[in-house]
């Protein structure tokens, strides 16, 4: 018998009739079919399910390896990733750890060009600022003690012998007379690191005020002059009526003191020193030259150090601590300027302040 089938095509509703034919061994669906635009019949077609299954586990197990795979490698890129961003983190960490406890010898590896970078950079500066003025504490203190120690030993010495019951009266008069001389430089030292520590600790007050260039320069050349001439060396005042100045009269004449006892002290008679005042769109520029002995360019750049002296055999003779020009240089930058210095040996020195108005 055969059933007569509507050629116009039927819809394809091929239903799964099972709730859950994963269960199932066959998945069963069904079609409604119609003869002459009735409804006619139902075809129910089963296929079994072991392929499907079979494709279905094959398809879960390759879903399961690519996940399993999947997250294993986002784990791993994680792992390094977080690895890279927390190292540099962690080598800073010990790195301030380090500086807290006073250990500067910090070697930071070279920055990237990120944020992070930038940090280590910064850190890397702040152990190499902390750690030169750590040795420059130490290089003070041990200068200041051989400073010290060279006049006391003076002292204890000399009032030893100065208390011998048989010594001549002459004698030990002279013996005092070097412990006195000892003991005034022991208390120069003292009252000129005392200023130097007060110039460090902003311990200071500036007090301004607009000052002719020219009569600041008179009054101090007045003063110096005798010394200058005591020695045979002129000095030479070199300044225009017009210029106007904003500083500290009192503090800045002792940066002028300071130079001017320089030149004296390194210069030989028959010279001659010239103190200069210029000024050129609104900066003001100070000279003081002499045609001394110069300074060896080796030194020209710790000049401005402190207890920095070229000759150290001399500074007994000449008086002098290697602490001038460091006030000298604290001084002008308190003012907001600049010192610079110029020399060659046997020629003289030049140095040269500049200050913005
Ligand atoms: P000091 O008290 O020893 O003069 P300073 O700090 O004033 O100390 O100077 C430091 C060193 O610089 C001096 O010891 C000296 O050797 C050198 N110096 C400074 N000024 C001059 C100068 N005008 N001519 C030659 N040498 C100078």
């Amino acid at each position: 018998m055969s059933i007569p089938i509507s050629t116009t095509p039927l819809p394809r509703k091929g239903k799964i009739i099972q709730d859950d034919w994963k269960k199932e061994q066959y998945i069963a669906t069904v079609t409604a079919f119609n003869k002459k635009g009735k409804k006619f019949g139902y075809i129910y077609m089963f296929k079994n399910t072991d392929d499907v299954q079979k494709l279905i586990s094959q398809l879960n197990k390759h879903i399961f390896v690519a996940s399993f795979l999947i997250l294993f490698s986002i784990l791993i890129f994680i792992f390094f990733l977080s690895k890279a961003l927390t190292k540099p983190l962690i080598t800073m960490k010990e790195a301030t750890k380090k500086l807290s406890k006073g250990d500067f010898s910090v070697t930071l590896p070279k920055p990237s060009n990120d944020e992070l970078g930038e940090l280590s950079h910064s850190i890397q500066t702040l152990a190499n600022d902390l750690n030169y003025l750590k040795q420059e504490r130490n290089e003070f203190l041990a200068s200041i003690s051989h400073e010290l120690r060279t006049p006391l030993t003076y002292i204890n010495g000399y009032a030893d012998i100065a208390r011998r019951k048989n010594l001549d009266e002459q004698d030990r008069v002279q013996y005092l007379d070097i412990i006195q001389e000892e003991s005034q430089r022991v208390s120069s030292l003292l009252k000129e690191l005392f200023n130097l520590a007060k110039l460090d600790q902003n311990t200071f007050s500036i007090n301004k005020e607009k000052v002719n260039l020219s009569n600041f320069f008179r009054s101090i050349y007045e003063r110096v002059l005798p010394a200058f001439k005591n020695k045979g060396i002129d000095l030479v005042l070199d300044c225009p009526n017009n210029i106007f100045i904003d500083i500290d009269p009192i503090r800045f004449e002792q940066v002028l003191i300071n130079l001017l006892d320089n030149s004296l002290k390194y210069s030989n008679e028959t010279s001659t020193t010239f103190i200069k005042g210029s000024e050129l769109n609104g900066v003001v520029q100070i000279t003081i030259k002499d045609q001394g002995i110069g300074i060896p360019p080796a030194d020209l750049p710790h000049i401005f150090d402190r207890l920095y002296r070229v000759d150290k055999s001399r500074s007994r003779a000449t008086g002098g601590f290697g602490l001038g020009l460091a006030i000298v240089n604290q001084l002008v930058e308190a003012h907001g300027g600049e010192i610079t210095v110029k020399s060659q040996v046997g020629e003289g020195t030049c140095f040269t302040i500049i200050i913005k108005q």
